[in-house]
């Protein structure tokens, strides 16, 4: 069982506000009735029987990050006490430091996959240590996690080389792209999944077009061949506001049932 959550916070975005609207965007795909409910290796992911939905956080003062990320950390404090993997739904990308926060006292060795065409490394982004661009940068230096993999980045500038290599992360762009890395991933395994990381053309619905991205056939067989226990995820950074036709929501959709079907081992 998967505990599903909607975290609709975006006050950290440094271009567009917009995903705060994403997680009953994503959720009402499930509803429209042009798609059904099974993952590619077969389950029928329905809600109640193989995730259960724990509606979304709500923020009293979402203007404060500090305020925002101890309501996420709090809530999901409470989720992993159930004892299940987490899937959460953004939101913008800020919010995987509060999430990671908490997955620190269940999972002090966790490992993570970065799926992003950007590092989020940034120490400081215009004045905000808690934007979507510098989550990455928190986690490094609280020292939450044992290891972090980042696939698909595309825009590395030299204050994040800086930064990769000061944090020992592993970076796989996408100018030398390789899938090797899968193999390499160790567990307990939490996926960080920027919509991002994949190519406009497969997901126009996202705040900062960076071309040059994943297909979503590539994505999706990323998260198939993963051979370690997934133990939570976030899909974060859809902006329905910059959305073609609900086509990203459905890409957001997608991924939600093939995670979930892949965090309970089917
Ligand atoms: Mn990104
Ligand atoms: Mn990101």
């Amino acid at each position: 069982m998967v505990s599903l959550i909607g975290i609709p916070y975006d006050a950290n975005s440094s271009f567009l506000r917009g995903p705060a609207l994403a997680p009953n965007r994503i959720r009402n795909m499930a509803q429209e009735g042009s798609a059904n409910r099974f993952s590619e290796s077969g389950a029928r992911i329905a809600g109640g029987k193989v995730y259960r939905d724990y509606g979304d956080i709500s923020f009293q003062n979402s203007n404060d990050p500090k305020q925002a990320f101890k309501t996420i950390e709090k809530k999901m404090l409470k989720l992993l006490e159930k004892g299940n993997p987490v899937l959460s739904l953004g939101g913008d990308h800020s919010i995987t430091y509060p999430i990671l926060q908490a997955y620190y006292r269940s999972f002090p060795k966790l490992h993570v996959l970065q799926l992003d065409a950007h590092t989020d490394l940034y120490d400081n982004f215009y004045g905000n240590p808690y934007s979507h661009a510098s989550p990455f940068a928190r986690i490094m230096e609280s020292g939450l996690v044992s290891s972090l993999t980042q696939a698909g980045l595309r825009t590395v500038t030299t204050h994040q080389r800086e930064q990769i290599s000061r944090f020992g992360i592993q970076a796989i762009e996408m100018h030398n792209w390789s899938t090797d890395f899968i193999h390499r991933l160790q567990g307990p395994l939490y996926i960080s999944l920027d919509i991002d990381v994949l190519d406009p053309a497969f997901a126009p619905g996202v705040s900062h077009h960076e071309p040059g991205g994943l297909s979503s056939r590539e994505l999706l067989q990323i998260i198939h061949q993963i051979k370690v226990p997934i133990v939570g995820a976030d899909i974060v950074e859809y902006n329905p506001a910059r959305d073609l036709n609900d086509c990203t929501a459905m890409v957001g959709y997608k991924l939600m049932k093939e995670l979930i079907a892949k965090m309970n081992g089917s």
